[in-house]
């Protein structure tokens, strides 16, 4: 994906989404009362026991997301909604469920922690499957292959990850690319920090010299600074996205992966593809095949 052909177009989908916030828009309003009571008698009723009859019961799911990677989980600036293509799917899981969603803030190092301790149903935060993280929750299977990459200033000497060695590179802690960088650049000195936005910021007073992590999250600072590029070359990492699950619960992960497959073959996931990457990039990109065996195996 080249960041030439994303840096306009990205800043203007920053504006356009802005526009549709500031007019209103009634597609994300809540069903008018006939309309809920009509969908609600068409979803599935759960047992009380399940995880997702808890969830019915409760009346809202809860799902870990990012606050701050556009265009995947963020707080849209002028509306405070959360919003992006992790946010979309938590919205259509929790529709199958007949619930609202409440999205909590879950950064990297926290999303394993999250689902253990029941701050969240479910995560839905960039969130790489691999087979380490496979030990500790359920996986759905994959929803989006993301790529690993490297974000310099334009006038950056950096042009890959050879380049790195002698150099301080932001990237988050808890992240696969603490790992990543250890291995593909191992005389960058890593600056490891709790949010994106922090490694934004850090980039933009020259604390530090690049920032690695997957494209998605790197294009959303492109959105934000234009001065800032990808780096040309062969991506660092594939990272396939999963949705995190409280370990064990085999139950309902097969009901999210039931929610997954209709989103992607009923059009759902072309048409959140298209709203948040595909018209800015023209690149378009079919859901993923990959299956959640092979993304374990990819991290072996
Ligand atoms: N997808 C990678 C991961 O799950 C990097 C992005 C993130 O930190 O959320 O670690």
């Amino acid at each position: 994906m080249k960041v030439t052909r994303w840096a306009p177009l990205l800043a203007l989908m920053l504006v356009l989404g802005l526009f549709v916030a500031a007019c209103g828009d009634d597609e994300e309003e809540p069903a008018a009362g006939g309309e809920q009571q009509e969908q609600a008698s068409q979803v599935e009723e759960f047992p009380p026991e399940t995880t997702m009859g808890r969830i019915q019961e409760a009346g809202e799911i809860k799902i870990g997301v990012k606050y701050d990677v556009p265009p995947f989980g963020f707080q849209n600036p002028q509306s405070g909604d959360i919003e992006g293509f992790d946010v979309d799917l938590g919205r259509a899981i929790a529709e199958a469920l007949g619930v609202e969603p409440n999205f909590i803030e879950a950064i990297s190092d926290n999303r394993i922690p999250f689902l253990e301790d029941g701050t969240v149903d479910l995560v839905l935060s960039t969130m790489t499957i691999n087979a380490e993280r496979d030990m500790e929750i359920e996986f759905s299977e994959p929803y989006y292959i993301a790529t690993g990459r490297i974000l310099v200033p334009s006038d950056s000497d950096i042009a890959g990850v050879e380049d790195l060695a002698g150099t301080t590179v932001c990237t988050a802690l808890g992240s696969t690319y603490e790992e990543t960088l250890k291995e593909q650049a191992p005389d960058a000195e890593l600056r490891l920090v709790d949010s994106y936005s922090e490694c934004l910021e850090l980039i933009q007073n020259g604390a530090v010299d690049a920032v690695s992590t997957d494209d998605v999250i790197l294009t959303g600072m492109i959105i934000q600074d234009d001065t800032l590029k990808l780096t040309e070359g062969e991506p660092l990492t594939t990272e396939p996205y999963g949705a995190g699950i409280k370990d064990g619960d085999t139950e309902f992960k097969e009901f999210v992966d039931g929610v997954l497959e209709e989103y992607k073959s009923d059009g759902r996931w072309a048409e959140a593809y298209e709203k948040w990457v595909g018209q800015y990039t023209n690149e378009p990109q079919e859901p993923p095949t990959m299956t959640l065996e092979e993304a374990i195996e990819l991290s072996q």
